[in-house]
């Protein structure tokens, strides 16, 4: 017996029947139908779709035979691939000195005809063949030979259909820049592991840093940061363990079967550790840094599919505390994000039933200059446009969480519909004469990221028969936590270019460098009240208003101190040199018709003092 000699193009070859993962698969109608359609057209007992691999004959169809391989040292098929223009003949094994003493012509099946046809691929090479087998001697007549050109041309066109399914289906579950499953992979995943009830610990993984090297950097250098973070993801787990890239800046960890905190533990320590190393880049070094939240099924959470938005709760938490930290999900997170899916739904509601948002209200609170004039004298300088929201099935929500949980697209809704009630309330003040400040409206750090939003508020403020002279936007330094581009930074300063003041809100509570607020084009910082409240209880309270005070005037930068709630901190800001003040000592914020009736006072009396005016109905809603 002589085994068949190995085609000179082997290793391409079986590089080439490797890529189009079949062996060992499943058997498929497509090629069954074909081999029994081979059998019964050329009368032959057995027909069969073979595959030749590195060291076996595999069928991907058979009729007629039971075996679903044999040693590519017997197999007719690897004689049949040397030559991939020709169908190969036999029409007696036992005359045949290649085929004598083959186990499968002197035992069973007896194989004495054999007509195969090589099935080659569009890149030239043979894969295996289509063939048909007898056991007695025969010959095969040019139009039974024709008849299997045709089937095997089937079979190969079949092979290329199902190879391309498989890549599309591949390319549509994998992340082209890093090679990682993407997002709908890892939920598939994620979906399969819910509906086994197994145990799976949840890593998610939050770059630090991402979007200041994107932008500060360039895309390469973005793109190199994360295939360094994909890399090192990969290394630091086990190979069974799943990384993903959920898009951005965001990957995660699967650890199948993992229950054990300690380990898990572990796993995200080293997951962290490996990403708190610099890139290297070209001749640069760019930073890295990550941020981890850990959710555990089902200790954390019952269902996997909740898995991860767990997990991204206790991360947006690390974050909170500062960046670069690991969080593990808590009972509460789950609470807290049922909790917010309720509040979700309430909302939608909300929109459905009026197409706007019925809940939705504005109240507006006054700032009040300071200065060395008589109190009386003093003069309001803003009103501040406080989103209010309420629904039947949720309650008053907070507009420092609603706007947090809802989400950008919706959060820009809201913020639509009180930016609206907000200039039409401040245009009838003015009209009356009660108004002469301006109107400050707050942007969360989403809506200031959207392309339109100098446009969509210019476009508002007209609507409103006013200008952006009297107008103030209040962003957050979360407009320069990873998100900042520079087509933002363009956008804010065009709102600026037509007259609005930009006003930096929560000055302090945030991480960000001083370089980096310098980015902005700003007019003034707002201390945040977590100091103003400090005052007199805590002096390093006092030192640093004191040095933001001197600090921002230097730049040129107004203060405005918010949270004014006692006389002792009124007069201390006083002291510091603040600019101006806003807080329930003066004023809360008031809805429209009620902040009309204050203003009237005001003017009536030319009296600064509210707190023997102060609403009632409005305590409430703080
Ligand atoms: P913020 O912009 O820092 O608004 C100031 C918050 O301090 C308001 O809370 C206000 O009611 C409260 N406040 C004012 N004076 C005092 C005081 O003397 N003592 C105390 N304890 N609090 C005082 P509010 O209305 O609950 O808003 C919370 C946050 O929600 C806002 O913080 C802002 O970040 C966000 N927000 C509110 N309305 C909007 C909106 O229309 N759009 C956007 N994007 N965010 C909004
Ligand atoms: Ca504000
Ligand atoms: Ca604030």
């Amino acid at each position: 017996m002589s085994p068949a000699p190995l085609p000179s193009t082997e290793a391409d070859r079986l590089a080439a029947l490797h890529s189009y993962e079949v062996l060992d698969t499943a058997s498929e109608e497509a090629f069954d139908g074909l081999v029994a359609l081979a059998a019964r057209l050329t009368d032959s007992p057995i027909a069969l779709v073979s595959l030749i691999d590195a060291d076996r004959q595999w069928f991907k169809a058979r009729h007629g035979l039971d075996a679903m391989e044999t040693p590519r040292d017997d197999a007719f098929c690897a004689h049949a691939i040397l030559d991939p223009d020709h169908p190969l003949i036999v029409e007696d094994a036992t005359a045949d000195p290649r085929f004598q003493a083959n186990p499968l012509v002197t035992g069973a099946p007896d194989i004495r005809a054999y007509l195969g046809m090589p099935l080659v691929n569009p890149e030239g090479h043979a894969l295996g063949s289509l063939c048909v087998i007898d056991r007695v001697s025969r010959s095969y007549d040019p139009a039974t030979v024709e008849t299997m050109q045709t089937l095997a041309r089937a079979v190969s066109v079949n092979l290329e259909l199902r190879r391309t399914l498989l890549r599309t289906r591949k390319a549509a579950l994998t992340d082209s820049l890093t090679g990682l499953p993407n997002r709908r992979a890892v939920m598939d995943v994620l979906t399969t592991v819910a509906a086994t009830a197994n145990p799976v610990a949840v890593i998610a993984v939050d770059l630090d840093h991402f979007k200041e090297v994107n932008d500060g950097e360039g895309h390469a250098a973005g793109d190199a940061l994360l295939q360094a973070a994909a890399d090192r993801l990969r290394k630091t787990v086990r190979p069974a363990d799943l990384v993903g890239r959920m898009g951005g800046d965001e990957f995660v960890v699967l650890l199948a079967g993992v229950t054990d905190r300690e380990v898990v533990a572990r796993v995200a320590q080293r997951v962290s550790a490996a990403l708190h190393h610099p890139v290297e880049h070209g001749d640069r070094l760019l930073r890295l840094g990550a941020t981890l939240g850990v959710a555990i099924v089902p200790d954390d959470v019952a269902d996997a599919e909740m898995a991860l938005r767990v997990a991204d709760e206790a991360l947006v938490r690390a974050k909170q505390t500062g960046r670069g930290g690991i969080a593990c999900a808590t009972q509460e997170d789950a609470t807290q994000l049922r909790r917010a899916a309720a509040i979700v739904r309430a909302f939608d509601t909300d929109v459905a039933a009026s197409n706007s948002l019925q809940g939705a209200m504005v109240h507006l609170q006054p700032i009040i200059a300071l200065g060395r004039v008589p109190e009386a004298a003093r003069k309001i300088i803003a009103l501040e446009a406080l989103a209010r929201w309420s629904h039947p099935a949720v309650g008053a929500i907070p507009p420092g969480d609603l706007f947090a949980m809802v989400g950008p697209v919706r959060a820009a809704q809201l913020g639509r519909v009180v930016r609206e009630q907000a200039l039409a309330t401040f245009a009838a003040l003015r009209k009356r004469g009660l108004a002469d400040a301006r109107v400050a409206l707050n942007l969360s750090a989403s809506e200031v990221c959207r392309a339109d939003i100098a446009l969509s508020i210019a476009e508002q403020v007209e609507r409103a028969g006013l200008s952006l002279h009297c107008v103030e936007v209040e962003i957050t330094e979360e407009v320069l936590l990873d998100r900042v581009s520079n087509r933002t930074l363009d956008q804010l300063a065009a709102l600026r270019g037509r007259g609005a003041r930009l006003v930096l809100d929560d000055f302090g509570t945030g991480n960000s460098g001083l370089a980096q607020l310098l980015r902005l084009p700003l007019d003034g910082v707002k201390l945040d009240k977590q100091f103003i409240q400090r005052l007199g209880v805590d002096t390093r309270a006092h030192e640093i208003v004191r040095a933001t005070v001197s600090l921002a005037h230097g730049l040129g930068l107004q203060v405005v101190a918010e949270g004014i709630e006692t006389e002792q901190q009124a007069a201390m800001l006083q002291a510091l040199n603040c600019d101006a003040v806003q807080g329930f000592l003066y004023a809360r914020p008031m809805p429209p018709n009620v902040l009309k009736g204050w203003l009237h006072e005001r003017t009536l009396h030319n009296n600064p003092r509210v707190t023997v005016l102060q609403p009632r109905t409005t305590k409430k809603a703080n």
